[in-house]
């Protein structure tokens, strides 16, 4: 959408690239185009720019409404009404359409058909740990478009169709608005007779199966191999089993594995971590545990005689990590990490006891000369991590104001460039 006050400029060039005179007929311009394009066609070895040219000439002055902006306003008034892109269409289109196919015969052009590529579809696919880690295989069950088989795609009975009459085939339709003695408003938009296709079936000839839709849906079920080791956010691919449109490579489906959180173990790479908790006397004086794995055998973890360990302190499996994708017999390893739950409080004998069995304090023994030149101190209990996070929070808080100020600026800038 814009408003535009307009040049009496610039309309000339169209009819100049075709070589043809301002009030060239519709036979002119047709006969004009036919051999320059196939002339200037890059597979004949034509310049390719010169092809573009052409093509983009043709598609306006063929268009009677179009022709009449051009005439008035010049190629810039096409261009905005077009948006931002400006280039209409691809020129090898508008040459299939205007020759119906390949004016050169089979084989003759090194391009073919040109086709589009359909638009791949994305599916999140959410598996467990054990899924990634024993393998496993899903099925699912898709509805996609497919080529109707009655019609082969052609959305009628006898094959045919015809150009829409709506949009001379070009699918779009151009609005003009006059907003004042000098301003016009364009709007492109699809053309609603053939919605935005180009080309309509006559309602006699339509195909029974799909209603001239050209495609009808169908279900598909697809079995997803997950396979051992496999990693969060991997992708699995079938090749070409999207939506299918005539005319159109088929896209991909993909799925990404998306690994739910697991209750226990913890995922980094082809390791796994798991948290234990010990209490102090089997820290002390050693433990034995079952831990069953994610495919359900039960691993005995025990430490050897006399082993203290200390809390937060890891400990390694070898070979009892992930396995590793495409070599399922090698496996990472699998690290514990201990935490030690020790006793709040003690009583005066249980510390009596301990005191008997344990190594000798540190601390000496102070005289009353040195304790009266101290000073008394309480000490409090903190929850550290909350002490923690607040300071973070501030911190990040104050960073994030200097970048807004920094931001603010730069984004100026951007615009101002644009
Ligand atoms: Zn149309
Ligand atoms: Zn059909």
């Amino acid at each position: 959408m814009f408003g535009r006050a307009p040049k009496k400029s610039d309309n000339t060039k169209y009819y100049e690239i075709l070589g043809v005179s301002k009030n060239a007929s519709q036979d002119d311009l047709k006969k004009a185009y036919r051999k320059a394009a196939i002339k200037n066609h890059p597979d004949k070895g034509g310049d390719p720019e010169k092809f573009k040219e052409l093509a983009q000439a043709y598609e306006v002055l063929s268009d009677p409404e179009k022709r009449e902006i051009y005439d008035q306003y010049g190629e810039d008034a096409l261009k905005e009404g077009m948006g931002s892109g400006g280039g209409g269409h691809d020129p090898f289109d508008i040459f299939q359409s205007f020759f119906g196919g390949n004016p050169f015969g089979a084989g003759g052009s090194s391009r073919g058909r040109r086709q589009r590529r359909g638009e791949d579809v994305i599916h999140p696919l959410k598996v467990s740990l054990e899924d990634l880690y024993n393998g496993t295989s899903k099925k699912l069950s898709l509805s996609r478009n497919v080529i109707c088989s009655k019609c082969k795609g052609k959305g009628s009975k006898s094959g045919a169709s015809m150009k829409c009459t709506g949009c001379q085939g070009s699918g779009m339709k151009v609005s003009i608005r006059h907003l004042g003695p000098s301003m016009i408003q364009q709007m492109q938009h699809p053309c609603n007779e053939c919605k935005g296709t180009g080309e309509t079936i006559n309602d006699k000839d339509r195909c029974p199966q799909c209603k001239g839709d050209k495609v009808v849906q169908e279900k598909k079920v697809l079995e997803v191999i997950v396979e051992k080791g496999m990693q969060n956010g991997q992708r699995i691919t079938f090749p070409g089993e999207a939506d299918e449109a005539p005319d159109t490579v088929t896209g991909d489906i993909v799925f990404v594995l998306q690994q739910k959180d697991h209750p226990k173990f913890k995922r980094k790479g082809d390791d796994l971590f798991v948290e234990h908790t010990l209490a102090l006397t089997e820290a002390l004086c050693g433990f034995q545990f079952i831990l069953t794995h994610l495919d359900g055998r039960q691993l005995l973890i025990k430490t050897q005689p006399g082993e203290v360990v200390k809390p937060d302190q890891f400990k390694a499996i070898n070979d009892e990590g992930m396995p590793i994708y495409q070599r399922p017999f090698m496996r990472g390893k699998l690290y514990i990490q201990f935490t030690v739950d020790f006793p709040d409080s003690l009583t005066p004998d249980q510390c009596k006891a301990l005191e008997a069995v344990l190594p000798p304090k540190a601390s000496v023994q102070l005289t009353d000369m040195e304790l009266d030149e101290c000073e008394e101190t309480t000490l409090h209990d903190v929850n550290i991590e909350e002490v923690m996070r607040r300071k973070q929070t501030q911190a990040q808080q104050e960073a994030y104001d200097e970048d807004e100020d920094m931001h603010g600026g730069a984004q100026r800038v951007q615009c101002a460039q644009q």
